[in-house]
């Protein structure tokens, strides 16, 4: 038995049988600009989904990763541990492109000295605002040695999948992350890892991830994107 316990943009959670144990289902909706522009897109819940398996089960490989993720019993839901989530997102930038520019004025494609890392309130309601570590301790989001190991871990992620994205030939950009804390207070990675989550531009600079719903209209476009990343992470599976 399974009953939701909350449905997002993206995903829906449900509870299951286990009380240590969520189920994630990845729906085919597609949204930007805080959800301001909407679509479905046939089959992204199945892409992002395998997409997303495919990425933990390599960052399970790397030692000292620990994820929330266990198994995908079906194309489009994964059984995860169940974690608080703490309400921080984290980015981190290898390339300037996205808010950044916006918010500093600098040039979309300045490559930076040393990967940034930013971190973003995780509220829908308030547009998801940049936030100082300041505001995070007193808000209580997390305690500070959390906060330091989830920026600790945020690091290792991302260089391990900027070595990913580079063995196929594409640049990370930049790349959000989530974290929660399950019961033993172990903090690991949650939520997914995809092109609605990080940037991923070609050789040419074109863009590969969720920019190309963002700036355009042409759903078939998008749809190829994304079955693009698909089948090129599955390319030894793929007969
Ligand atoms: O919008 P911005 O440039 O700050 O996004 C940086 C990266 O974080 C992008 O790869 C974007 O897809 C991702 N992101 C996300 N979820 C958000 C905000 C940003 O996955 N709520």
């Amino acid at each position: 038995m399974e009953d939701k316990m909350y449905e997002g943009k993206a995903k829906i959670m449900y509870n299951t049988d286990d009380i240590n144990i969520s189920l994630m289902h990845f729906k085919d909706d597609i949204t930007a600009g805080d959800g301001v522009k909407h679509d479905t897109m046939t089959d992204k819940g199945k892409l992002n989904c395998t997409i997303s398996k495919k990425i933990f089960e390599y960052l399970d490989t790397c030692r000292g990763i620990p994820t929330h993720y266990i198994s995908s019993p079906q194309v489009n839901e994964q059984l995860v541990k169940k974690l608080h989530i703490i309400p921080v997102e984290v980015i981190i930038r290898n390339i300037a492109a996205g808010s950044i520019c916006k918010r500093y004025g600098v040039r979309k494609g300045h490559t930076f000295k040393t990967p940034l890392l930013e971190l973003f309130y995780k509220d829908d309601a308030l547009k998801d605002p940049l936030v100082r570590d300041d505001v995070i301790l007193e808000m209580e989001w997390c305690s500070a040695s959390q906060l330091s190991e989830i920026k600790r871990q945020a690091h290792i992620i991302h260089q391990k999948m900027t070595e990913y994205w580079k063995s196929y030939e594409l640049t990370l950009v930049d790349a959000k992350y989530e974290f929660g804390i399950d019961q033993d207070d172990n903090i690991m990675l949650a939520d997914e890892v995809t092109p609605d989550s990080c940037r991923l531009w070609d050789k040419d600079g074109c863009s590969l991830d969720k920019d190309v719903f963002r700036q355009g209209t042409d759903m078939a476009k998008v749809s190829t994107v994304y079955n693009y990343i698909h089948d090129l992470i599955h390319a030894d599976e793929i007969k």
